[in-house]
């Protein structure tokens, strides 16, 4: 037995609770202090996981202690003479996403963050985790998931497993269940796709793709290779996505028609989302996972932890992964610049690009960016989708600077080498790493890109590997750009607002700062029922760019219950849609950039 060790059994899963038994063989003779994670690394929102806990008892020699409560996290126990503590609990898991547990008879899910309290004063010593079968018959063949390291049992049984540490403990979820396994290598080493849900996914062909994606990123990164083993723990559903990193595996929902039907060759957009979603959890293996910000170093799972980039750490993982699709030979480039092109849109489409920079919306991504209200588009530019574009724009920089022989890969060669072991990036070292790459200070750019408000010079950048960035306006509701789109003649007209679907008209979702909308008096949750007297169904921009620039239209809404009638002057369409396309004829110094850049060669 581990000196810190949890029994965790799923009893009869239709309860959605699990059980947990954790004995601490020599708890703080002065009175042991334990605590839940109020958060889940990767995903930056507290969410106070010791709330799901229910029934919580102690236990010293067979005799029941009290447990007194010490904050929203924590018990603590009554002093002891040395003999073992167990604490018994049950904690409530009904969250069918990555960042928590889920509970029932088709499946159990957790992350150790949901499960396991921390043990005060022992967190850094080894931990032990038996794993119980389910004690209804109807779950009886039942296996299990996981990266923890197996102490006994049979491969994909139940049985125990360590973990050096609780941070090591809680960065392995475990999934229970009749999933299937498949099985694939990269570079050698062993890699298993775990589908759990109704599907019928043609795996030959996931095996395939995922080993090229993986083995692209292993040989960037190089040899050695930071796991031994790696593990997609995937939930299929009928409509979710998500993913959650860790250090040897993820956590991934994905809808089922996004996986690859037997027999159709194709990649569809859903596939292809699929393919980027994979390769970038994966990325965060080396990017996050490993190279992680100092403010990390170690995670207080009780505070936020903030830091000014995760425009890094979400930016250019976001940037590297449907790029590693490309890399790898799955699409190609006019499918990728359309992926880029409908990033771009999202950056463009909200004002709150010019409001906040990446690293401000780093700094406040625990309540801003993941508790976005009605005004985001405002306010909040999402670190993710700029993050990328700056990186994008520092890779394309970096090599027009140095005439290719500095790209965002040696960038990133350069951080994995110093900072791989985790000891953490300080703030201001992912400049300075630039700044002495490129052979001149950067500040000028990091100024601009990072710290920033201002529009990226990616138009200039991207015109010197021959590529277009065009824009243009939204053509409708579900316009996510990406591609060229057409524009009604004679039309041109905007309100200014982000709509959703409603059974009476259209929703506001957003109302645009110095837009119709919001001049006409229109706020966030009117839902508008008709445009000059006639009946708003559905594509609320399309009725309005079918609209000269400059018409004055009545409006219709409902705030509330009660209904509200004003006058609009529609305002020009914003070229805030954007499409990349490749120039046909470049010279040859051009369409070689273009090719080192796309294949990500440096001549250095
Ligand atoms: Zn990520």
């Amino acid at each position: 037995m581990h000196p810190v060790h949890y029994a965790i059994c799923p009893g009869d899963p239709a309860r959605h609770r699990f059980e947990v038994t954790l004995t601490i063989a020599s708890p703080d003779p002065a009175g042991q202090r334990v605590a839940m994670p109020a958060w889940i690394p990767g995903s930056y929102m507290v969410r106070e996981f010791a709330k799901h806990v229910v029934r919580i008892e102690g236990r010293i020699g067979g005799a029941a202690v009290p447990l007194a409560r010490v904050d929203r996290d924590t018990w603590q126990a009554p002093p002891t003479d040395g003999r073992p503590l167990v604490i018994r609990y049950e904690v409530h898991a009904w969250d069918l996403s990555v960042r928590k547990a889920h509970l029932d008879r088709t499946h159990g899910f957790f992350n150790g963050t949901s499960l396991c309290l921390e043990v005060e004063g022992q967190t850094d010593g080894p931990h032990g985790v038996t794993l119980l079968p389910p004690t209804v018959e109807a779950c009886a063949d039942w296996k299990v998931a996981t990266m923890l390291t197996r102490v006994d049992g049979d491969d994909w049984g139940f049985g125990t497993f360590e973990a050096a540490d609780h941070d090591e403990l809680i960065d392995h979820p475990v999934e229970m269940g009749t999933f299937d396994v498949v099985d694939f290598e990269a570079c050698g080493i062993p890699h298993h796709l775990v589908l759990t849900g109704v599907h019928d996914a043609d795996t030959e062909r996931l095996a395939r793709d995922l080993s090229v994606i993986c083995s692209h990123h292993l040989e960037a990164f190089g040899a050695p290779y930071p796991i031994d083993r790696y593990l997609f723990l995937t939930m299929v559903v009928g409509d979710g996505y998500g993913g959650l990193e860790h250090r040897s595996s993820t956590a991934l929902v994905c809808k089922r028609a996004d996986l690859p039907r037997r027999g159709d060759p194709e990649t569809s957009d859903g596939y292809r989302n699929f393919l980027g979603l994979c390769s970038h959890e994966y990325l965060h293996t080396w990017n996050v996972k490993r190279l992680k910000p100092a403010a990390f170093v170690p995670y207080d799972l009780h505070h936020e932890a903030h830091t000014e980039l995760l425009w890094w750490f979400e930016g250019v993982t976001s940037y590297l992964d449907d790029l590693g699709v490309l890399r790898a030979g799955l699409i190609d480039a006019t499918s990728w610049m359309e992926l880029v092109g409908r990033t771009a849109t999202r950056v463009l489409r909200g004002g709150g690009r010019h409001v906040q920079s990446v690293a401000e919306s780093s700094f406040d991504a625990w309540s801003k960016f993941y508790k976005q209200d009605e005004d985001a588009p405002n306010a909040v530019v999402s670190y993710y989708a700029k993050g990328s574009l700056v990186a994008m724009a520092l890779d394309l920089e970096l090599r027009r600077r140095t005439d290719d022989r500095v790209g965002l890969t040696t960038v990133m060669a350069t951080l994995w080498q110093r900072y791989g072991d985790g000891r953490g990036v300080p703030e201001a070292d992912i400049e300075a790493v630039c700044s002495e790459l490129a052979g001149a200070p950067m500040d000028d750019f990091f100024a601009l890109a990072v710290h920033g408000v201002a529009d990226l010079p990616l138009p200039e950048l991207l015109e010197r590997v021959g590529i277009v960035w065009n824009t243009r306006a939204a053509t409708g509701d579900t316009d996510r750009g990406g591609k060229t789109g057409k524009l009604p003649d004679g039309g041109g007209g905007d309100l200014g607002v982000v709509v959703a679907k409603h059974a009476m008209g259209s929703k506001l979702k957003s109302v645009l700062d110095g837009g119709a909308a919001c001049a006409a008096g229109l706020a966030p949750g009117d839902v508008v029922i008709a445009l000059d007297g006639l009946q708003v169904k559905g594509d609320l921009t399309a009725r309005a760019l079918a609209l000269p620039p400059g018409r004055t239209v009545r409006v219709h809404a409902f705030r509330r219950d009660e209904l509200v009638e004003t006058t609009a002057v529609l305002q020009p369409a914003p070229s805030t849609t954007v499409f990349l396309t490749q120039r046909d004829s470049v010279d040859e110094a051009t369409a070689t950039r273009r090719q080192h850049w796309l294949d990500g060669t440096t001549t250095g």
